[in-house]
């Protein structure tokens, strides 16, 4: 399959191997936009949170965890950001599963939230299409 991070996983492309698991991985992330960024994967390929089974969601999810508590316990951090896209709407440019982990301390002065522009709908007409 012709994907970066499958062929990461695979070992065909290098990486900066954070953590490696039997069925996950955690690397630097390339993009040299912030700090400590890495990037937390199965290494079985899924596209997104939508076609990933439950299975690899809990494995995956044990690694950020033991990623974050890395960082705050032995890393000198305070806390993490965790980061996701779903789907080109919602801004994923690498179709494998992964969660974007920003490690942080207080006065980093990083911007790792969304500035959002501003519910335009009422908000209990959304929670009426929302709740299940
Ligand atoms: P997305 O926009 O899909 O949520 O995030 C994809 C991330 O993958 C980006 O932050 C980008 O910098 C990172 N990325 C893309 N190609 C590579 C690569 O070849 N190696 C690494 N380490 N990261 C990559
Ligand atoms: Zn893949």
């Amino acid at each position: 399959m012709d994907c970066i991070f499958c062929k990461i996983a695979a070992g065909e492309l290098p990486c900066e191997k954070v953590y490696e698991d039997a069925h996950t991985l955690v690397f630097m992330d390339i993009a040299g936009d912030v700090d400590g960024h890495m990037l937390a994967i199965p290494k079985r390929h899924f596209e997104n949170i939508f076609d990933c089974d439950g299975e690899t969601l809990d494995r995956l999810m044990r690694t950020v965890k033991l990623i974050a508590e890395h960082c705050t316990k032995a890393c000198g951090y305070d806390g993490v950001n965790l980061l996701n896209a779903n789907g080109a709407s919602a801004g994923q440019s690498v179709p494998h599963f992964h969660i974007h982990i920003i490690p942080r301390t207080a006065g980093d002065n990083i911007n790792a939230w969304p500035s959002f522009g501003g519910a335009t709908s009422n908000i209990d007409n959304i929670y009426q299409k929302l709740k299940l």
